[in-house]
């Protein structure tokens, strides 16, 4: 008998997620005051994308949104298997079968226990289709892709602390680029018709900045890709060691 749901943990996302009908579960982006005491950072492999992150932004200050987001991340640290079985009821239910959820409209996999719980959850639902963007490379390499669930697709996205471990030319991947003509000159292919090409277009996936003006002046005329090894590039320079890549772009 499908479980009771009294409050859906699965939300309509941003206008354009809700708009290609893709449920999300959001977590507050990058480091947080806890309610507690002390801080946590939900990306713990976030890199230059912290200071360009579209969700710290705009309609994801909103109070409502920000205090959604902070009960989601408290589920998950402070009752993780009651996390896991709310969630693993609430994808039974027929509105999700043949549906899109997109896990992390902002946040990240902030723990194994919690990547484990999710896949767990994911496995419980073949007839949802999961997918998510992630920084947490190693994390996935070591948990995920020796036996992915087969309803689960993922895109490494560029701009994190672990960037030098995705191999470009091989591995999926996203980077975020000033404009449409850049993710182009750059032989990316575009998401912006389609979220979902992130996992089911050409693997080198291409996303045109958000037109947020301070942030675009942040950015430049570089990908997060091309900032991070720049960032890479001058902390291996002032410890001495040799250059990871060469950031010419
Ligand atoms: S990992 Fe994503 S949500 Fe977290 S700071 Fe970076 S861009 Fe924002």
């Amino acid at each position: 008998m499908r479980a009771v749901v009294h409050q859906w943990l699965l939300g309509r996302g941003n206008s354009e997620l809700g708009a290609e009908g893709i449920y999300t579960w959001s977590l507050p982006a990058w480091v947080v005051e806890l309610p507690w005491g002390g801080h946590f950072n939900v990306c713990p492999s976030a890199g230059v994308c912290a200071q360009l992150c579209y969700a710290r932004q705009g309609a994801y200050r909103f109070s409502n949104v920000r205090a959604a987001h902070m009960r989601n991340l408290l589920l998950t640290l402070q009752d993780l298997p009651g996390f896991e079985q709310q969630m693993t009821e609430e994808v039974q239910h027929p509105r999700y079968q043949g549906a899109h959820v997109r896990i992390h409209d902002s946040g990240d996999f902030h723990s194994q226990d919690y990547l484990e719980a999710w896949l767990r959850i994911i496995r419980s639902a073949p007839g949802v289709s999961f997918y998510c963007y992630t920084k947490e490379v190693a994390l996935f390499k070591d948990v995920v892709e020796p036996d992915p669930p087969a309803n689960f697709g993922w895109c490494y996205s560029l701009g994190g602390k672990q960037d030098q471990a995705i191999d470009l030319d091989t591995m999926r991947h996203a980077d975020v680029f000033p404009s449409e003509e850049a993710v182009e000159h750059h032989g990316y292919a575009s998401q912006d018709e389609s979220d979902l090409l992130a996992v089911y277009g050409p693997p080198q996936v291409g996303i045109p900045a958000n037109n947020i003006p301070h942030l675009r002046r942040i950015q430049g005329a570089h990908s997060f890709g091309a900032l991070q090894r720049i960032r890479d590039n001058q902390v291996h320079a002032k410890s001495g060691r040799n250059h990871p890549s060469d950031p010419s772009e």
